[in-house]
């Protein structure tokens, strides 16, 4: 049962889980379309996903007992490319939440303008009381189960809640024994040595940290000195924290699941790190003061980085936030009745769908070095990776500026003008 660690990871997000996670993002969907004069019957193509995909997965458990497991995959829209999105083993996984998520990520590879429409599978699962050997029984299977819809030209998985690189490589693993030839591009977040890119772990954080760069230029604030508080030291949370202080950012709050860190003269972030290294949270950290995760977001500072979970930013405490930028590293830290009162106080808003859209950006990286079986240099990734977040915000303040909104119903425009256009030029085949 130790083995199963290094799967879990229990505090992670549940999105968007007391509403319904569809219509949530509907929503914002809603206002894009009705600024783009979206025509009625693209709407209703744009509202619904493309296939649906529920499988019941029969696993023998170490027992000998059968249990069978329920799966899901969603591809949501392929019109721009292969679909593409994370596989989460959760009890909390339903066909509302993975056909949000799904949406989502159509939405997030257009924004960034790479070739991919958008997918999510998930299987209900408590990977928690699963030993290595039934994790991996269940990722084969559900694999084989979905294999029709699984492929380079079609879709390509990646890892999501409680997946992680070793899940990515049994389903390359067993797409490819299906295949009767090694297919590494089917999945991406791979491990390096089977056809994983360099720069791939570090790219969401070093994205989030390029979005607050050009955020605070375009606020005409400075970024050297700027006074950072990151909610979340997880894969995203201490990179990003990690490459903001390089830059010249001053990181004063840090935090995980085990409380909220304060120093208004900064917190040396490698030091954090290896803190949390060692001790596995952050509590107890002694080169800061403690802070409760209540008040946290509403410490003093210029830049905020949600980087945990879901609904954080909320009616209740957007009012009270001192940050004048919100980097959203997290998928939807920001409830939406919060959006309102954040444009109200003009508080700058670098959406989830832009903001964190760095990991799927080399993920479309990794799967192209695949392809060409030619690998770059993490330098060559890392220089990519900043053509296209660089042009990706500009693109989104432009039309935020053009139709007069915030910069989520700007990302959302422009990723629905985009899957729109293709959709108009491709026709209907009937
Ligand atoms: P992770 O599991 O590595 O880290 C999550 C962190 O959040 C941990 O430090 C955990 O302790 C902390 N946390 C949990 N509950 C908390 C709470 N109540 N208060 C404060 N901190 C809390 O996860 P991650 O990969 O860094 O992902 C974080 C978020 O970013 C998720 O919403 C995820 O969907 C999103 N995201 C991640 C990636 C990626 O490439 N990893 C890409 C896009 C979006």
């Amino acid at each position: 049962m130790t083995e199963t660690k290094q799967f879990i990871r229990p505090e992670k997000d549940h999105f968007l889980a007391d509403e319904n996670p569809f219509e949530a993002m509907m929503s914002r969907f809603d206002v894009a379309a009705g600024l783009l004069k979206l025509d009625p019957g693209l709407y209703k193509v744009l509202r619904n996903p493309q296939t649906q995909i529920i499988v019941s997965l029969p696993v023998m458990l170490d027992s000998g007992e059968t249990e069978v497991f329920t799966g899901y995959r969603v591809l949501y829209n392929t019109s721009r490319g292969p679909a593409k999105g994370g596989i989460r083993f959760d009890l909390g996984v339903t066909l509302d939440e993975v056909r949000a998520l799904a949406a989502w990520m159509t939405w997030k590879c257009a924004v960034v303008n790479i070739p991919f429409g958008g997918a999510k599978g998930g299987v209900i699962c408590d990977p928690l009381k699963m030993s290595m050997a039934e994790l991996e029984r269940l990722t084969r299977r559900y694999t084989s189960s979905i294999i029709d819809v699984l492929g380079p030209d079609s879709d390509v998985p990646a890892p999501d809640v409680n997946t992680n690189e070793r899940v990515m490589a049994w389903i390359m693993d067993t797409y490819s024994m299906h295949k009767r030839h090694t297919v590494t591009a089917v999945v991406t977040g791979k491990p390096l040595e089977m056809g994983g890119s360099a720069g791939r772990r570090e790219a969401t954080g070093r994205g989030c940290m390029i979005m607050a760069r050009e955020a605070l230029a375009h606020l005409g604030l400075p970024f050297k000195g700027a006074k950072v508080v990151v909610q979340g030291f997880g894969n995203v949370g201490s990179i990003a924290a990690e490459l903001l202080q390089e830059a010249g950012a001053v990181v004063v709050g840090v935090s995980d699941v085990s409380g909220g860190l304060y120093n208004a003269k900064g917190i040396d972030v490698k030091d954090a790190i290896a803190w949390r290294d060692a001790h596995r949270y952050l509590s107890g950290y002694p080169k800061a003061d403690a802070v409760a995760n209540d008040d946290y977001l509403t410490l003093p500072c210029d830049v905020l980085l949600p980087a945990a979970l879901e609904n954080v930013i909320t009616k209740r405490n957007a009012g009270d936030i001192k940050a004048k930028l919100i980097i959203e590293g997290a998928n939807g830290p920001t409830a939406a009745g919060a959006d309102e009162i954040l444009d109200r106080k003009g508080v700058f808003v670098v959406p989830d769908i832009l903001a964190n859209a760095g990991g799927v950006t080399v993920s479309y990286f990794e799967w192209v070095q695949d392809r060409d079986g030619y690998f770059w240099s993490e330098e060559v990734v890392n220089q990519r990776l900043e053509e296209i977040m660089v042009r990706s915000f500009k693109n989104v303040l432009e039309l935020a500026q053009k139709y007069s909104v915030n910069m989520r119903i700007g990302a959302y425009t422009l990723a629905i003008q985009r899957v729109a256009a293709v959709h108009r030029l491709r026709g209907m085949y009937a």
